[in-house]
């Protein structure tokens, strides 16, 4: 990330302005809500001018495989690969070509998929990001001022006028057949660049409730949710980890229908191979995908599933 080392500089003095852009007209509230998936566990929720991003990750760089998890090289891929101990780049041309504006940013997670653009976005953007301790350490390490920092733990719910939305603890996808466990936290007081171990801790993992233009929206960030943490909740739209390793979980998908009572829509997330560019074929991970949506079918006849391809808008209904 050297090509955005010198922007804390810039934008610590605008950030009050930001603050103020950030708040918006009731109308805003009328305006239909689009998603548009970003690939990995990455999302847009827009609502005319406020643009919410989830764990936005358009680098896709060439980096470590998760054990067992959702993604897996391929050959012949020609880019350089990225280890752990290489420094954390973003890629300041797929920041620049995807993401168009952001006013919030939530993480559920500090792993390199979920995080490793969000310094470069909140800097440029102005955008403030909402996170565990584990990602706002990441985030000051780039200089991300602390005026757009909000740190969480789950349980908050927290009401910004245009918007509220409520955090929720959760659970990490079971990875490497459930013996993935991380209790790491990224340390305060580093100072960028850092590495992809660096920025690799998960610290914890989050669901959130976004409410906005009268949906209600619950993001996972991946293959994993704590049944009692849910009930109740009732979202409109839930995005769904769906890769392979949801299957280490008990009745994942008909548990998560059931305790959500059975949501209108269901939108797979986190399903497809995210170590290989967006211009690769991705065919075998949507037919993959394929069963997750029998599974919600099978259990929920009143939902639909959409499979959502990378970029193309999806525009909720307007609440009854
Ligand atoms: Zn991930």
């Amino acid at each position: 990330m050297a090509r955005t080392a010198l922007l804390p500089v810039l934008f610590s003095a605008v950030c009050s302005i930001a603050l103020i852009a950030q708040e918006h007209s009731p109308q805003q509230a009328q305006s239909p809500v689009t998603l548009r998936y970003l690939g990995t566990a990455g999302w847009e929720i827009s609502n005319g001018g406020l643009t919410i991003l989830v764990d936005p990750y358009v680098s896709r760089i060439n980096g470590p495989p998760p054990p067992s998890g959702a993604g897996s090289p391929i050959t012949g891929d020609t880019r350089p690969k990225i280890g752990w101990d290489d420094i954390a780049t973003s890629d300041t041309n797929a920041v620049d070509a995807h993401i168009s504006r952001a006013d919030y940013v939530l993480v559920t997670h500090t792993h390199y998929d979920h995080v490793l653009d969000v310094p470069q976005i909140a800097l440029k953007k102005h955008a403030s990001v909402i996170g565990t301790e584990s990602t706002v350490n990441v985030m000051r390490a780039y200089g991300v001022p602390e005026a757009q920092l909000i740190t969480v733990r789950g349980g908050e719910d927290y009401e910004f006028h245009s918007f509220s939305v409520k955090v929720i603890s959760s659970l990490h996808s079971p990875l490497d057949h459930k013996h993935y466990f991380s209790s790491e936290t990224t340390p305060a007081n580093l100072k960028a660049p850092l590495t992809l171990r660096q920025i690799h801790p998960e610290g914890g993992t989050l669901a959130y409730l976004v409410r906005i233009g009268g949906q209600r929206i619950l993001v996972f960030g991946g293959m994993n949710y704590i049944e009692q943490e849910l009930v109740g909740l009732r979202p409109d739209v839930a995005l769904v980890g769906a890769a392979g390793s949801r299957k280490e979980i008990y009745d994942y998908t008909a548990r998560l229908m059931r305790v959500l009572g059975n949501p209108p829509l269901v939108i797979p997330t986190h399903w497809d191979n995210f170590l290989i560019p967006y211009g690769a074929s991705q065919q075998a991970a949507i037919d993959a995908v394929q069963e997750f949506v029998r599974e919600v079918q099978s259990v929920s006849r009143s939902t639909s599933v959409i499979v959502p391809k990378y970029f193309e808008a999806i525009t909720l209904k307007a609440p009854q």
